[in-house]
């Protein structure tokens, strides 16, 4: 029985949604769950890897992580987004995705070149979005040395890309 298995008991599989065929993980109720979120971000931060100066969420659920680790880590939050939704100057990056392309930004002038980002999500599934985030981050000058999840469907291989790209990949449930 693994340690993280509590966690893995606050998400729920929603079948069919947003498409036939996805078996989509909610994450809402670990959220709803006082005791389980605060699990959550304390075990998120016992497993970061050294000083960071950045916490990065992407657009929109990982925002709720990035934020509730700030302060435990002291430090702050950058936001990447959709693109278009954010309001000064901003750097982007495409990835593919099962039909088309998508595309995240971020404000060119978020981080300072060398700044120490850890990049944060709620789950990586085919690991386009976290990859694309990675480059977008190295773009704008920051090193990036961690990414962390709190949900890994491994079977999709997105973990395993990132650690070819040698990145240190941590999740609490897989
Ligand atoms: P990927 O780019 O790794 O294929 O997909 C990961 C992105 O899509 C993340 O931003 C994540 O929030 C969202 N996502 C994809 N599938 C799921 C899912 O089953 N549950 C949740 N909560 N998010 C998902």
């Amino acid at each position: 029985v693994s340690a993280n298995d509590d966690l893995k008991a606050l998400i729920r599989t929603i079948p069919d949604f947003p498409k036939p065929g996805i078996m989509f993980r909610d994450i809402t109720t670990l959220l709803l769950d006082a005791e389980g979120f605060a699990a959550c971000i304390e075990r998120m931060a016992a497993a970061v890897n050294g000083p960071i100066d950045l916490v990065a969420g992407i657009e929109a659920r990982g925002f709720l992580f990035a934020a509730a680790l700030a302060a435990p880590l002291n430090a702050g939050v950058l936001l990447i987004r959709k693109d278009g939704k954010l309001p000064g100057a901003t750097i982007a990056e495409d990835y593919a995705l099962e039909y088309g392309t998508d595309r995240i930004a971020m404000h060119a002038d978020a981080c300072a070149p060398g700044a120490r980002v850890l990049l944060v999500d709620d789950l990586i599934a085919t690991g386009g979005t976290a990859r694309a985030a990675v480059r977008l981050l190295r773009k704008a000058g920051a090193i990036v040395s961690q990414v962390q999840f709190v949900v890994d469907l491994p079977e999709l291989g997105g973990a395993d890309a990132l650690r070819e790209d040698g990145l240190e990949v941590t999740s609490l449930v897989a």
